[in-house]
């Protein structure tokens, strides 16, 4: 819904991905003014289609638009975002849902490095419910293969750096260019960049994208650093199609048709 340029990108990619791993993808492009019941009955036409598994609204919406109440719109057992509140309860009780694709993405990408989180120090800093929250929530999770310590700082957060440098993994997701600098982070540590912002740039495009993370000064003493662009960003689209897959499988258990892998 609107222009935001970012998003656009991300839509492509999406579709981009999704037609290169042999899921079909339709989109619907919506104009700024569009009003909720627009939004809507979009929506609702797409849980009531038995051949679409997974529904996702792109955000963020143009300013007046209540986004949580769209999302709740969206069929529990389509919504491969995980932002529906269903999703989000059943993420923190331990329960089978949809987990956020960026947290998922976030614990993946450790484990698929060789980095056990198990009984770790793990200070996130962003506490959105899209990335930061629901990230504390999965890696705290009494689960093999997870069971960090989760410490979730925010804007309110008293002596950020205090807690930074006790970090064994550091993840950041907070929109701020470059926010966590090297004598934020414990040597050794591994440290996760969630961020990408656009920065202004002379170059040709105007811009760069930047993490929430000085790269360079961090490299110098951390174990593992994630890059940006290219770090957690692949990684969510990846764990997007990740639960689309899963949403169709899970659909095909509740009809008894056979399995679309
Ligand atoms: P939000 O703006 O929703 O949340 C940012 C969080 O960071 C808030 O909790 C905020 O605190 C906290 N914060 C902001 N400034 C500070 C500060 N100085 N010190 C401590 N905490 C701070 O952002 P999102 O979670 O949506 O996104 C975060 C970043 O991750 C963005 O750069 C976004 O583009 C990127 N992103 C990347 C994705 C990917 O696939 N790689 C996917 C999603 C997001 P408070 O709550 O107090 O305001």
């Amino acid at each position: 819904v609107g222009d935001d340029p970012a998003s656009e990108v991300y839509v492509r990619t999406k579709k981009r991905t999704a037609e290169d791993l042999g899921i079909a993808s339709d989109d619907r492009h919506l104009a700024a003014s569009a009003g909720a019941s627009e939004i809507g009955a979009v929506l609702d036409g797409w849980n009531q289609d038995p051949s679409v598994h997974g529904v996702l609204l792109q955000l963020p919406l143009p300013a007046g638009l209540d986004a949580a109440a769209l999302l709740a719109r969206i069929d529990p057992e389509k919504d491969v975002d995980g932002f529906h509140p269903m999703n989000a309860g059943r993420l923190m009780l331990g329960l089978e849902g949809f987990v956020p694709a960026t947290p998922l993405g976030v614990s993946v990408l450790l484990a698929r490095s060789g980095v056990d989180v198990e009984g770790k120090l793990v200070v996130i800093v962003g506490r959105s419910s899209i990335v930061g929250r629901p990230l504390a929530n999965l890696l705290s999770l009494r689960r093999k293969g997870l069971n960090a310590t989760v410490i979730l700082c925010h804007s309110g957060t008293r002596d950020l750096a205090s807690l930074t440098t006790q970090a064994e993994i550091l993840v950041a997701a907070t929109g701020r260019p470059r926010l966590i600098r090297g004598s934020m982070v414990r040597p050794g540590a591994v440290v996760v960049d969630v961020g990408v912002n656009r920065v202004k740039d002379a170059g040709p495009k105007g811009y760069r994208i930047e993490g929430d993370v000085c790269f360079d000064e961090v490299l110098e003493t951390a174990a593992a650093i994630t890059p940006v662009p290219g770090g957690v960003g692949p990684m969510t689209v990846a764990m997007l199609h990740a639960n689309t897959l899963l949403a169709a499988e899970r659909a095909c258990e509740r009809t008894s048709s056979p399995s679309p892998r």
